[in-house]
């Protein structure tokens, strides 16, 4: 299908990409990689009067440390992630998540900024970031903000950003020695959205015990899913097959996913039990010098 008609700019700057959705508020959304938004215009699910286009500005695409943060800006695409050498050698949770988005295709267009903006339970991004601890940067006409991603999924698509604000870079703590992640996906297909997939993120001290411990949980509620309950039973504990037993058991019990094509929900929360014990032992055996 075509979409509806609209209005097309490509702003040069962050300043003038928030003076023109300022201008046109609610009637006007930013375009970036357009790998979720032109298929809602073509479904008209969503019919905005003016697009702003970000990807001429320049500064929003770089992934690199800095002050103890993995900074990523909102333009960086999948395939940049996917590319990078930095995200190869020491975030390997990450790597993981961008290889089982989409196809290389939508990978060479979608942005990270993008996958977070939309708000939508089954992107992959959202529960890694969770995991990660990560901090989203937003600026509006008032200047920036920061949000901690467990505050940024608020409702089924929806986030804290208002209209005349631009997701400009997200910000993760530099997992420290001893760390190791790992995110699994299950898929009906190859490209598909995730029936379940979970994000797994541990720091094991010295002496064997867990110091931190992060999981995501996509497509397993009407928001993407920090399983607390799961991260707590993990924390200050020696983690073997018991521990990760129990957490995986409450991991389960705290997602709330629905039928639907993809499966039962019955089916998709013991899913999510048997992805987050493989992941969290994948998490672990990386975070012991492993692959
Ligand atoms: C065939 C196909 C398969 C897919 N499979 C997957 C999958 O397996 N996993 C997955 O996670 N995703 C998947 N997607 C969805 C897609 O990859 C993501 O949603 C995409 O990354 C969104 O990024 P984008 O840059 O394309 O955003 P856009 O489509 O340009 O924008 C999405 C929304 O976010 C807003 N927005 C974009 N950038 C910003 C910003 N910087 N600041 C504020 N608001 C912003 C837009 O206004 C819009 O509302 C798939 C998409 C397709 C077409």
């Amino acid at each position: 299908m075509i979409p509806p008609s609209f209005d097309y700019y490509v702003p040069n700057s962050v300043n003038d990409a928030i003076g023109m959705l300022q201008k046109y508020g609610a009637e006007a959304k930013i375009l970036s990689g357009g790998m979720s938004l032109i298929p809602l215009m073509k479904l008209r699910l969503a019919n905005p009067a003016y697009l702003i286009d970000i990807n001429r500005i320049s500064g929003l695409d770089h992934i690199k440390e800095a002050d103890g943060l993995l900074r990523i800006g909102a333009l960086a695409r999948e395939a940049d992630l996917e590319k990078s050498d930095l995200v190869r050698s020491k975030y390997p949770v990450l790597l993981d998540t961008t290889l089982v988005i989409a196809d290389p295709l939508v990978r060479n267009r979608a942005t990270i900024g993008g996958n977070l903006a939309h708000g939508d339970p089954a992107n992959d991004h959202p529960a890694t970031m969770l995991a990660l601890e990560a901090e989203i940067v937003v600026v509006g006409s008032q200047g920036e903000r920061k949000i901690p991603v467990t505050s940024f999924f608020t409702a089924l698509f929806t986030t804290p950003l208002s209209s005349g604000e631009i997701l400009t870079e997200i910000r993760i703590p530099i997992p420290p020695p001893g760390s190791g992640g790992a995110y699994l996906k299950l898929e009906r297909k190859v490209g598909d959205f995730a029936t379940a997939a979970v994000a797994a993120q541990l720091t094991i001290a010295k002496g064997g015990v867990c110091e931190k411990a992060g999981i995501g949980l996509t497509n397993a509620g009407p928001r993407p899913v920090k399983a607390k309950k799961a991260e707590d039973v993990l924390r200050g504990k020696r983690i073997d097959d018991e521990t990760i037993r129990q957490a995986a058991q409450l991991a389960s019990e705290e997602s709330d996913p629905k039928s639907d094509l993809r499966g039962p929900a019955e089916y998709k929360r013991d899913l999510v039990r048997v992805l987050t014990g493989r992941a969290l032992h994948r998490a672990l055996e990386r975070a012991q010098g492993g692959k």
